[in-house]
């Protein structure tokens, strides 16, 4: 059965859909899922319209949502199969969980900021989604109970990659973190091959801060 949520706003969806297209998004992955997610439930309410525009939306407690552009090209970068175990560091608005669970097998999620996560896990629900698991906590050390985890998707930009995410990626696994100052990072894609870790650099991004144990 169609769930109601999804069917709001659905012209405005389509047209994000065909503008992050004419931007050279292709991954027909990540346009679907964009598609099938209500964004407007993960902002502040009476704005929901603003939610299908290419812009960041700030979602309160000094926190930002990504403009939907960033989060296609992240998305696109991570190349999900639909098999993967994925760790995010950050969750802020779910929005992007959401993403991930349509993307991915199981989502794991962790955010330090409690009232924001309550927020989130309610809008991740009125998604319907179910494969996802979140958690109140500093994600610089990870969530090991789970781990290793094939992708790790970090939301916030930290001074260093935290060793214990290392740690918990999966033989052949891949992690996406920005890595620089407070105001400008580098979105570093390391990779774990052999037991090797690998580092390559993509493109200047800015992130809000990574707080916590292994960050600022
Ligand atoms: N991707 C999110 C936006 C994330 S903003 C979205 O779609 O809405 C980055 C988030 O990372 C913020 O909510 C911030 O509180 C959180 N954060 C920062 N440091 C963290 C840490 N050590 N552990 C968990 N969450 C952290």
């Amino acid at each position: 059965m169609a769930n109601p949520i999804v069917t709001e706003y659905r012209a405005e969806r389509r047209h994000l859909v065909e503008s992050l297209q004419s931007q050279g998004i292709s991954d027909l992955a990540v346009l679907r899922a964009i598609e099938m997610t209500p964004r407007h439930l993960f902002v502040p309410s009476g704005i929901g319209r603003q939610a299908y525009e290419d812009r960041p939306i700030h979602i309160g407690l000094k926190q930002t949502m990504s403009q939907p552009s960033i989060h296609a090209r992240y998305l696109e970068i991570a190349a999900l199969t639909g098999k993967e175990r994925v760790l995010e560091i950050g969750t802020g608005s779910g929005y992007q969980t959401v993403l991930l669970a349509h993307l991915a097998e199981q989502v794991f999620s962790i955010e330090r900021v409690g009232p924001l996560l309550e927020r989130a896990r309610q809008a991740i629900q009125a998604c319907g989604v179910r494969n996802v698991s979140t958690l109140l906590g500093d994600g610089t050390i990870g969530w090991r109970a789970y781990a290793p985890y094939d992708v790790i998707l970090v939301s916030a930009g930290g001074p260093s990659i935290p060793q214990p995410l290392v740690e918990q990626l999966a033989e052949g696994g891949r992690m996406l973190i920005p890595v620089g100052d407070q105001e400008e990072q580098v979105l570093a894609l390391i990779t774990r091959r052999e037991g090797k870790v690998e580092r390559r650099d993509i493109a200047p991004v800015r992130f809000v801060p990574l707080k916590g144990t292994h960050g600022w």
